[in-house]
């Protein structure tokens, strides 16, 4: 058996489409939807995401605007920006590009973002309505990975699902989602004894450890969904996912692939947010959207 590639790029691709429509339908009626990027130092991976982000925001009838601040910066200087994007009208988004310089602590800026505009979703606000099951913004990776296990037509009803990984940004809100959709859900982490006697028994599996090929195929059960979300970087400088793709290729029902599989939909998602959010703004102006 060979399993079904999830291909993220396509579904991400699809989903931009849908987006731009919105997109346009706003932009036609005066509300112009606007993401503001920060980016506090000079990380290169950093900057290749937030570039990555402003691109996909053109492309989607999105206006953008990148906010980068000195890799010093105190608290008070990344807090004053936040204010003024807070009270912003034009801006319907605001995501601040993780990791921060260690002086910053990601709590104390996520907290400042006006929860109406945290289109990343990680405002505990946010991620208390998550909890609550009345979702406002549903944090983008873990929103993409939901659009990636739908393209499969599986029923998550009663199915085993384990997610590997505990983090706020991906493993937390996905095991959320996960048990929303009523699936059986078990949360592994780096605690966990005999993690293969857990993904073993998992329908969906997803790996979110940020260990490369971390979960070899016989930790995998035959006819898995299987989620990769990791992205680690080989010696030779090649991007590779947590899973052992061939291993799995061999084993489960679906694999995404590393590069092309999550990736892209964590995007994907983030411009949906940002429309959402911007559709919202418009309905509280009183403008009519379905006219
Ligand atoms: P974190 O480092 O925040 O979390 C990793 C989690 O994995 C922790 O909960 C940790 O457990 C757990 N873990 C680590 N080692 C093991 C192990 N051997 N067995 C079981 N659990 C383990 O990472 P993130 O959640 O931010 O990201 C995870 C991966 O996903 C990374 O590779 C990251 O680059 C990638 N990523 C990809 C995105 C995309 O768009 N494709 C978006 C976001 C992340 P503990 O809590 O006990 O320490």
């Amino acid at each position: 058996m060979s399993a079904h590639i999830i291909d993220g790029k396509q579904i991400a691709q699809r989903l931009r489409g849908e987006w731009k429509q919105r997109a346009d339908r706003l932009n036609a009626l005066g509300v112009s939807p606007g993401l503001a990027v920060v980016i506090v130092g000079d990380d290169p991976a950093s900057q290749v995401y937030v570039r990555n982000k402003i691109k996909a925001c053109r492309e989607a009838g999105i206006r953008s605007e990148e906010h980068a601040l000195p890799g010093d910066s105190g608290l008070a200087a990344v807090l004053a920006l936040i204010d003024r994007l807070n009270a912003d009208a034009g801006i319907h988004g605001i995501l601040v590009q993780l990791p921060l310089p260690a002086q910053l602590a990601p709590a104390a800026v996520i907290e400042r973002i006006s929860p109406d505009k945290d289109v990343d979703g990680l405002h505990p606000r946010n991620l208390g309505s998550l909890l609550a099951g009345q979702p406002r913004f549903v944090p983008c990776t873990p929103a993409g990975i939901m659009e990636l296990l739908k393209t499969t037509g599986l029923e998550l009803r009663g199915l085993e699902a384990v997610v590997v990984g505990r983090s706020n940004i991906v493993g937390k809100p996905v095991a959320l989602l996960l048990l929303q959709a009523g699936a059986t859900v078990t949360l592994c982490h780096s605690q966990t004894r005999e993690l293969a006697h857990h993904t073993r028994r998992a329908d969906v599996l997803v790996c979110a450890l940020g260990k490369a090929q971390a979960i070899g195929g016989e930790m995998i059960k035959a006819g898995a969904a299987v989620i990769d979300v990791g992205i680690n970087r080989t010696a030779e400088g090649k991007l590779t996912g947590d899973v052992d793709y061939g291993a799995a290729l061999a084993r489960a029902g679906w694999i995404t692939p590393v590069p092309g599989g999550v990736g892209p939909m964590t995007i994907a998602m983030l411009l949906g947010n940002t429309i959402l959010s911007a559709e919202r703004h418009a309905a509280a102006l009183g403008i009519q959207l379905d006219s």
